[in-house]
């Protein structure tokens, strides 16, 4: 079976559209990309599409603190890590850049904090 796709590449500003055709589960060809960033970008969107998970955890005492997964994560697995980490409790201190969770959906994958709190 073979489907044609067009992605809209997101690496740039420039928003190129780019055509894949994909035979049997493989890439068989990709147009109208304007350089091999976007060819990359194409090929894994296609093929493992990733995103980085950005949300806020609860910190005790109340208030929120803003995360973000430290690389993307596939795309399907959004809305279980999203679960998994809806009842997470972070006790202060935090600051940016410390790992609040780590292997998030058992994708080796770590959280990490994206603000500070006392
Ligand atoms: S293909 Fe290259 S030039 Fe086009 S949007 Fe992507 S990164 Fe930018």
């Amino acid at each position: 079976m073979e489907i044609n796709k067009t992605v809209t590449c997101i690496v740039c500003p420039k928003g190129c559209r780019i055509d894949v055709k994909v035979k049997n589960g493989e890439i068989v060809s990709i147009q109208n990309y304007d350089c091999k960033r976007g060819l990359e970008y194409a090929k894994n969107e296609v093929l493992d599409p990733r995103r980085i998970l950005t949300t806020t955890l609860k910190l005790s005492g109340g208030r929120v603190l803003p995360v973000r997964t430290k690389d993307p994560i596939p795309k399907k697995l959004l809305k279980k890590a999203m679960l998994e980490l809806k009842d997470v409790v972070i006790t202060p201190p935090v600051k940016v850049g410390d790992i609040v969770a780590k292997n998030v959906v058992g994708t080796g994958i770590d959280l990490i904090s994206t603000g500070n709190a006392k």
